[in-house]
């Protein structure tokens, strides 16, 4: 029997994979075939995939599929048992590799993302779903919390907070009952690695859940999700009433007295919510201000009770830690940042998509080892990294590795994970405008230095692009840059300026060029 497997994550349907999905079950009828979804493998550039994988698990990739290849494919693939070369991006054969792509990637936290239906809690199960909670429930909990000191894990939402101690702090906080919420607010421009996690394999992430909760002491976990991402929503609502109904989530699992449930919140897409205590202000019915720390969510988070927040990315980390072992994570990496690390490679690169490669890998080799290079052979000129809390770093240096404390030096942060490129033509004022500009719309005003600070920012960068910029407008964007950075509540504003002050360090002739020649 042949299965066949359509990328139908945001990015395949987006491209007109359902439309595929359909041509395939028309043209399969009354054969020995197994049609069936599944999430975005990460490239993107090629969708609609379409995986004919045969009996020895040879896997045939077919890229840019289009409903009127599909008589085609299946004649020849499937019933003359020749796959159709000419639309082959890759094959698990002997080293045939049409697509070098994955060749530089570790997946762990995308291990099923592609590979298995989403929608089905049975395809979760067979490749070790749910084994690793059931493995944590024979662990003390202070030793799942050493385990994941072991394996280096840091919160993948920006901050690299070390996730062992967060779990720690939480456990051993006063205060019941405990909470664990999972923050799916994902908002950055061009970063799309949780949602593809969560339409791509939603189990790994209830399983994180379970798993921190169990160590914690909480029986409750909520995911704060985008309403925008209503794949992902109607993914995860089926993730859980099919793990509800397999005995997987509810009271008394696996014959123990852990009692565990998870619900779905819907953000209605601020950004700010992606801060924590904004998120926690937002479930608890308030408008989505950030609260002044501390106390610190692990003290007094959701309804002032202990809480353990973490990102999507850090939770699907958590099975495959605990199946495996810290030491195991932790041998991806350096020295101070373990692991592995999403990234949605976007802008002006051949091969846009979702990219999962070990920390310490440079930048220059995920934008043109698996990245491709910069769209039509251009030269490159930036790449953003972190979003509008992140910088935008030069080609002089590409050759950084990809860690906390390394990007951090440059100026811009691993953040999120969002990675846009710029080539030669992009005016690097003007992306700092942008970001600016999603700021001032994204701020909550809760604290002046924010709400006018960067409004004050956008003003002269306004200026300068329209070709009314000042002799001291540079040196007025730093001064105000470094007191939004120093006395703004919480991280959104802390971090806003850094796409100003990376643009203006790196590419300064460019602002001096605007004002000097007025344009
Ligand atoms: Fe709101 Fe900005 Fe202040 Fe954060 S820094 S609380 S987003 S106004």
């Amino acid at each position: 029997m042949y299965e066949i497997r359509v990328g139908l994550g945001s990015c395949g349907i987006a491209a007109g994979g359902l439309e595929v999905y359909d041509e395939l079950l028309k043209e399969t009828q009354g054969m020995d075939v197994k049609v069936y979804p599944t999430g975005c493998v990460g490239m993107c550039y090629k969708e609609p995939l379409v995986d004919i994988i045969d009996e020895d698990g040879r896997t045939v990739t077919y890229g840019n599929v289009k409903p009127s290849m599909i008589k085609e494919i299946i004649k020849s693939h499937i019933m003359d048992g020749k796959p159709l070369l000419k639309w082959v991006v890759r094959d698990t054969e002997g080293e045939k590799k049409y697509d070098n792509y994955m060749d530089k990637q570790v997946k762990i936290v995308l291990r099923n993302c592609g590979q298995i239906n989403p929608e089905d809690i049975e395809d979760y199960i067979k490749v070790g779903g749910y084994k690793a909670i059931q493995k944590a429930l024979t662990m003390d909990p202070y030793d799942i919390i050493a385990e994941i000191k072991e394996s280096g894990l840091r919160g993948r939402g920006g901050a690299g907070f070390p996730t062992w101690l967060k779990w720690k702090n939480t456990k051993e906080a006063p205060g019941n009952p405990k909470y664990i919420i999972c923050n799916a607010d994902e908002g950055d421009p061009g970063a799309f690695m949780d949602r593809s996690v969560l339409e791509g394999d939603p189990h790994s992430v209830l399983e994180g859940m379970m798993i921190a909760g169990y160590t914690i002491g909480a029986q409750e976990g909520i995911i704060y999700v985008r309403a925008e991402y209503p794949v992902a929503v109607k993914r995860l609502k089926i993730a859980i009433k099919q793990a509800k109904d397999r005995g997987y989530l509810g009271q008394n699992l696996y014959g123990t007295n852990f009692s565990f449930d998870i619900k779905i919140r819907q953000g209605a897409g601020a950004f700010v919510c992606g801060e924590e205590t904004a998120l926690i202000e937002s479930l608890e019915g308030k408008r989505g201000m950030p609260r002044l720390k501390p106390p610190y969510p692990a003290y007094s988070g959701y309804m002032r009770k202990p809480t353990v927040i973490n990102n999507v990315e850090t939770l699907a980390n958590i099975a495959w830690i605990v199946t495996n072992g810290g030491k195991r994570y932790s041998s991806y990496g350096t020295e101070t940042s373990k692991g592995t690390k999403v990234f949605a490679l976007t802008g002006k690169i051949k091969r846009g998509g979702l990219v999962e490669v070990p920390m310490g890998m440079t930048l220059r080799e995920v934008i043109y080892d698996i990245g491709g290079g910069i769209k039509k052979d251009k030269k490159f000129k930036a790449v953003q990294l972190g979003g509008p809390s992140g910088g935008c770093i030069p080609e002089s240096l590409l050759d950084t590795v990809v860690d906390y404390e390394s990007l951090t030096k440059t100026g811009a942060i691993v953040g999120s994970g969002g990675m846009v490129v710029m080539d030669q033509d992009t005016c690097m004022v003007d992306t700092a405008r942008f970001f600016m500009d999603f700021i001032v719309k994204e701020s909550c005003g809760k604290c002046t230095q924010c709400r006018l600070g960067t409004r004050r920012m956008l003003d002269i960068l306004d200026r300068i692009c329209n070709g009314q910029g000042q002799e001291g407008d540079i040196e007025l964007l730093e001064d105000l840059a470094h007191m939004v950075q120093s006395t703004a509540l919480c991280g959104l504003g802390q971090t806003a300026p850094n796409p100003v002050l990376t643009t203006i360090r790196y590419f300064r002739d460019e602002y001096e060029a605007h004002i000097r020649d007025k344009k």
